[in-house]
């Protein structure tokens, strides 16, 4: 095994009791699956002096499952100034992990300021990969990963919403956002409004055990999230212009001309494959369009 410290390679494990040199270690922690965590993080974590945090008890339950015990200090952004500054100065004698509740920190998650900081001050700054929901749903959803541009939530807001969607549409890239479960409908509705017939993926419960990744059209999507309420955390991605399989028209007309002959489920299937559009989406839509 090799662990990396600030640059040295040392080709055999410090014991759990060998002190890290004082600084930041920013550690990402698992999304889900508390088996997504890495042999460095857990070194870091049992080696540092105290963990900065964004909520105690959700890291002292990760903590406890790996069976490490540290000082915990709660850590956000928006942290009083002076906070922040006791903090930084405590590094230049003392190794602090920075974790977020899930994932790696600074990911739409507090810690940019913390590191601005150490880095205005001098304090040594090491950051250890690790799981990233955003990277996970992208590399699930096989939409084109060439070029890609993370943006993290959509705004709450319809007005804001549209506004962020219509400025994001003509980038020629896959488009990466983070949802919520309750606001998935107002978006798929909104990128069907501002960015019609792009394909759309829907990421849900990354590396636990209802994880699944659907792909279609807004309209596919919508019919299908109406009908079975999606629960848990959702990564929302949209692929770039041009790369549509088929418009929501095509669809729809392969569907009617399909549905002429063939059950529902064989109907949604044979679209499904010449389209390589999503079969469930398909199948929702299709059952829509009998009810017409
Ligand atoms: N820092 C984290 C990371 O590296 O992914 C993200 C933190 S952000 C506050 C939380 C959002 O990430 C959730 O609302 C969801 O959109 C996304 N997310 C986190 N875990 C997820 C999972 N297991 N499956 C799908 N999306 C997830």
């Amino acid at each position: 095994m090799f662990l990396v410290h600030w640059g040295k390679v040392s080709d055999c494990p410090p014991s759990p009791s060998d002190p890290l040199l004082p600084g930041l270690y920013v550690v990402a922690t698992p999304i889900g699956n508390l088996g997504d965590i890495t042999l460095r993080a857990v070194d870091i974590l049992s080696r540092c002096d105290g963990v900065a945090c964004e909520d105690t008890r959700v890291t002292g339950k990760l903590l406890k499952h790996l069976g490490i015990s540290k000082p915990l200090w709660r850590y956000d952004d928006h942290s009083e100034h002076r906070d922040r500054t006791r903090l930084v100065a405590s590094m230049r004698d003392r190794a602090v992990a920075l974790v977020s509740d899930a994932g790696t920190p600074l990911i739409s998650d507090p810690g940019f300021r913390l590191i601005n900081d150490c880095r205005a001050e001098g304090i040594p700054v090491t950051s250890l990969p690790g799981a990233c929901a955003a990277i996970v749903g992208m590399t699930l959803s096989g939409l084109p990963n060439d070029r890609f541009l993370f943006t993290g939530f959509l705004p709450a807001k319809d007005k804001a919403r549209r506004e962020a969607l219509e400025e994001l549409a003509g980038i020629d890239a896959t488009l990466i956002f983070y949802e919520t479960g309750p606001r998935l409908l107002k978006s798929l509705a909104a990128i069907g409004a501002a960015l019609p017939d792009r394909e759309i993926a829907v990421a849900r419960e990354l590396t636990k055990l209802h994880e699944e990744c659907r792909r279609g059209l807004s309209h596919g999507l919508a019919a299908y999230y109406e009908a079975h309420p999606p629960k848990g955390e959702i990564v929302l991605m949209i692929g770039p212009p041009g790369e549509t399989l088929a418009s929501a028209d095509d669809a729809d007309a392969l569907l009617r001309e399909a549905l002429a002959t063939m059950k529902t489920s064989q109907a949604a299937a044979a679209v499904s494959k010449a389209t390589g559009l999503d079969r469930k989406a398909l199948y929702a839509r299709a059952m829509d369009l009998k009810a017409e």
